[in-house]
């Protein structure tokens, strides 16, 4: 059994007029200690999705179908009081900015000890010297001088130490990272990624990793997820994906990276934007952008702008295109003679 699974899960946000589908009919399972990656365009539903797996949506949002398991337990039917034991005990989540998880008018050593006191019937002698051998996983320097250091002190990248200190804590079967190293330097990202890649490792903790940033992504997991406009359009292993991506929308945001496009090719930004959750074009999300909407001959292709893609299996992943395979079986050719 997968530590996590997650089956056919809608996710809506209802307005007064209409509504908005943030997470369209998405499935994945994470196995014990697995990184799994989630990635796609800032607006494609990444965080939403992260945020209903734990019932941490923000109101009006609502799970309107589908479930979530955790070891088995249906997560969407726990009461508040079940739910709060698994989100701090099993589940911990890390955020963009350390700076609006860490609490700043309290110590680190406080915060620390508050929130393992919070779970756990812990004397604050052996919380303090638990703090202190996490504070030492994570590789900051004086540990013991950091306890007594309010977050202002510490830099970003420290601060994010501290924060994926206090994730650890409680020693966690998954850690959910929103976006870790967006706010940080880039020579820092580098520190955090090989941080929590050795952490998960060691520790054998589960990885769900979200960023619009692929470099970050492919570093960091073993399989990925790729979210447009509230759907999964690709899944599968990271490597296969980065090497032979399958659908048209994975391609380009590989295509976009300055480390991985291929040498011959200019460097691509896909043309457009993400459409707003509350627009979302009919058909295949992603067909106004997509340069295979229409044939060589400058026909439309069927069906792009009318059914949803169901997925279905090319390369290593499960792709949501209809023309997928047929595309795959002629594009290096197409691309060879450019
Ligand atoms: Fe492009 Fe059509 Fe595939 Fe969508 S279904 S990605 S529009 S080729
Ligand atoms: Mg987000």
């Amino acid at each position: 059994m997968a530590l996590l699974e997650v089956e056919h899960l809608d996710v809506r946000f209802p307005l007064r007029h209409g509504e908005i589908r943030a997470v369209r009919d998405v499935s994945f399972a994470l196995d014990r200690g697995e990184r799994l990656g989630i990635v796609g365009e800032s607006g494609a539903g990444k965080s939403v999705l992260a945020f209903s797996l734990l019932r941490l949506l923000s109101r009006p949002g609502r799970i309107a179908r589908g479930r979530v398991r955790f070891e088995g337990h249906e997560l969407t039917r726990l009461s508040d009081r079940q739910l709060r034991r698994i989100r701090g005990n099993r589940v911990a989540m890390i955020f963009q900015d350390p700076l609006t998880t860490l609490n700043p008018v309290l110590t680190i050593g406080q915060q620390m000890i508050e929130s393992l006191k919070a779970h756990r019937r812990i004397s604050s002698r052996r919380a303090r010297s638990v703090a202190l051998q996490k504070l030492r996983q994570v590789q900051v320097s004086s540990p013991e001088q950091r306890l007594a250091q309010y977050p202002h002190q510490l830099s970003g990248g420290l601060c994010q130490r501290i924060v994926i200190a206090i994730a650890l804590l409680l020693d966690p079967d998954i850690i959910i990272a929103d976006e870790p190293t967006t706010a940080l330097d880039v020579t820092i990202q580098a520190e955090i990624i090989a941080l929590l890649k050795h952490l998960c490792e060691k520790h054998n903790v589960g990885l769900i990793v979200i960023s619009h940033d692929l470099g970050v992504i492919g570093r960091l997991t073993q399989r990925l997820l790729v979210m447009y406009a509230g759907r999964i359009v690709e899944q599968g292993p990271t490597r296969a994906i980065i090497n032979d991506a399958q659908h048209p929308y994975t391609q380009g945001l590989i295509n976009a990276l300055p480390q991985m496009a291929l040498p011959r090719q200019p460097l691509a930004q896909i043309p457009g934007n993400m459409p707003s959750l509350s627009q979302v074009p009919a058909g295949c999300a992603f067909h106004p952008r997509c340069r295979y909407r229409l044939t060589p001959q400058g026909q439309p292709r069927r069906d792009c702008s009318e059914r949803v893609p169901e997925a279905v299996v090319s390369g290593e992943s499960q792709v949501a295109c209809h023309w997928v395979r047929e595309l795959i079986a002629t594009l290096p050719i197409e691309e060879e003679a450019t």
